[in-house]
């Protein structure tokens, strides 16, 4: 989407502000979500409610990721203070802390990853880090 009317911007804006409420530091989304982020329709197309937030504010669209700072402890918020845009690196980066963050360093079977019970590569084509549970592979 590269053009947005005045007219439509506002109700994009009322649409936005209807699906938000302020909790503590941060701008709540309590409308649709895909089960991790916000999600609003503009213009037909499914945009996360992060992009437009920054849409709203800056009156771009980001052409990065949004990502959520530190001080953030939800991804539901769409607050403008506490989002920046960053590069696909960035992106990964904030995921995997935020998995340590979550005590998500375990495997499906529960195995802790760490240590000599994690093998950890990078897929250089997709920049994403992959976590193989080599406790669950030794048994298999
Ligand atoms: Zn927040
Ligand atoms: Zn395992």
């Amino acid at each position: 989407m590269n053009e947005i009317s005045f007219h439509k911007t506002h109700m994009v804006r009322e649409r936005f502000a209807y699906n938000t409420y302020r909790l503590n530091e941060c701008l709540m989304w309590s409308g649709w979500n895909n089960g991790e982020y916000g999600m609003m329709s503009v213009n037909g197309e499914d945009k996360k409610a992060t992009h437009v937030a920054w849409f709203l504010s800056t009156g771009v669209w980001p052409t990065g990721f949004m990502l959520h700072r530190n001080i953030c402890p939800s991804t539901l918020c769409v607050g403008i203070n506490h989002l920046y845009e960053g590069s696909a690196l960035d992106n990964q980066l904030d995921r995997e802390a935020k998995r340590v963050a979550r005590g998500l360093l375990y495997c499906k079977r529960g195995h802790l990853l760490i240590g000599n019970s994690v093998e950890i590569s990078l897929r250089a084509e997709t920049g994403r880090i992959k976590r193989r549970c080599k406790v669950c592979r030794r048994k298999r």
